[in-house]
């Protein structure tokens, strides 16, 4: 049976956006994440997060330090009843030729093949364009920008929902 699934981008969707975020004292998660999860996975849907991570690239933490904020987060999500299926993250910078970093949709790939995931009864929820092209190139037409703070052209954006917070993709993803 193919997994429907959200994908989830984590800094400005999971967390409050500090530039590259490495430590667990300055993690800060979104109201209502938790309660949009549960919501997520009542409809049956797995969730899996998608995220940038050039800091490791460019020398700002190391590969533990993320895995460690991961492992924390990961515990919170538990401790709310919020299952997370996998995380996936590029440690690479803009200049790589690597296929992870988005806009590039590597990471969504690696995803759906793992888990046989049916893409097009999938979401993914960003807050930055990049993320909105990833998904669309790995074949994930339903997509939901969030405005946390990023300045953007709606006009020139691909996104099929444009919503102020994670809550209301409770009224968006129904079924
Ligand atoms: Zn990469």
């Amino acid at each position: 049976m193919p997994t429907k699934t959200i994908f989830l981008d984590r800094d400005g969707v999971i967390n409050k956006e500090i530039n590259y975020l490495h430590k667990i004292d300055d993690f800060e998660f979104i109201d209502g994440i938790f309660n949009a999860c549960q919501h997520f996975q009542n409809l049956g849907y797995k969730i899996i997060i998608i995220t940038n991570q050039s800091g490791i690239y460019r020398g700002y933490y190391t590969e533990n330090d993320y895995q460690k904020v991961t492992q924390w987060m990961l515990t919170q999500f538990a401790n709310e009843d919020n299952n997370i299926l996998d995380t996936f993250h590029c440690p690479h910078g803009p200049d790589s030729t690597c296929n992870c970093r988005k806009p590039k949709p590597g990471m969504f790939l690696n995803a759906k093949t793992k888990y046989n995931i049916d893409m097009k009864n999938s979401w993914m929820i960003g807050d930055k364009e990049v993320d909105v092209i990833a998904a669309n190139a790995a074949g994930i037409d339903n997509t939901i920008f969030l405005r946390s703070g990023h300045r953007i052209d709606e006009s020139n954006s691909k996104a099929s929902f444009f919503l102020d917070s994670i809550q209301q993709s409770k009224q968006i993803i129904t079924a």
